[in-house]
């Protein structure tokens, strides 16, 4: 999708997560613009909330901890933006220099969870969310970040495999921005997906997946409007 002058819409790291747990789901609040909250979404924020306070940068065990770190990728065909949780400065004679710091460091990447999945060392879509904000942080600062998952629930860190499978997620995340892209330049909300997990989805209200999918909210919507009159 391009805008006026021909480029590539721009995509927030965030939307990919969202496409990547429900297309449909991501195309119910992006292309129609819906968005319910429920319990899970209000605990995430929450925690969210928590880490996302500019005036919380602090240095621990030797390292700096920037909270709420803007970045963005303006290249195609990424051109990303979006908002890191914690991004930590570890002094290293072989790191980047950080405008407004004295000496190097190498950058790592932290990105609070509020749960680790049962048998599961992380999520897909939560490592893609990171390597997003990889190809950002690597983009403004220089040199190769790392990517790390704290979950809140087991006060645990992952480090999660980007720079060793940098080419199977940067082609992967090449194909999820094409199709949003594409959904979006046509304005249509993607199907359910077959098997498409819906526990603690925070729109199942809205989008009744065992009743039946629906199309367009908007025409839903001109239909209860067209009965009530
Ligand atoms: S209820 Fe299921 S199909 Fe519907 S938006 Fe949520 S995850 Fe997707």
């Amino acid at each position: 999708m391009s805008n006026v002058s021909g480029e590539l819409s721009e995509v927030t790291i965030r939307s990919i997560q969202h496409y990547m747990y429900c297309p449909h789901r991501w195309g119910l609040m992006e292309i129609e613009e819906s968005w319910a909250e429920n319990i899970f979404v209000t605990k995430a924020n929450l925690i969210h909330e928590r880490v996302h306070d500019p005036d919380k940068n602090y240095t621990a065990r030797g390292k700096k901890n920037f909270t709420s770190v803007q970045v963005y990728n303006d290249l195609d065909p990424y051109r990303l933006f979006g908002v890191i949780d914690c991004l930590e400065l570890v002094p290293d004679v072989k790191g980047v220099p950080v405008p407004g710091e004295n000496g190097t460091y190498r950058l790592r990447i932290v990105e609070y969870k509020p749960t680790q999945l049962k048998g599961q060392e992380y999520r897909e879509d939560d490592a893609m969310q990171v390597f997003a904000q990889k190809l950002c942080v690597d983009y403004v600062f220089g040199g190769e970040c790392e990517g790390i998952i704290y979950y809140a629930d087991v006060k645990k860190r992952i480090h999660l495999p980007l720079c060793e499978q940098f080419t199977e997620y940067d082609e992967k995340l090449k194909k999820l921005l094409s199709e949003m892209r594409d959904y979006r330049e046509k304005g249509k909300v993607p199907p359910i997906r077959e098997k498409q997990k819906c526990s603690g989805c925070s729109m199942k209200d809205l989008c009744m997946p065992t009743i039946k999918p629906i199309k367009s909210l908007h025409d839903e919507i001109k239909k209860i409007k067209r009965i009530t009159l």
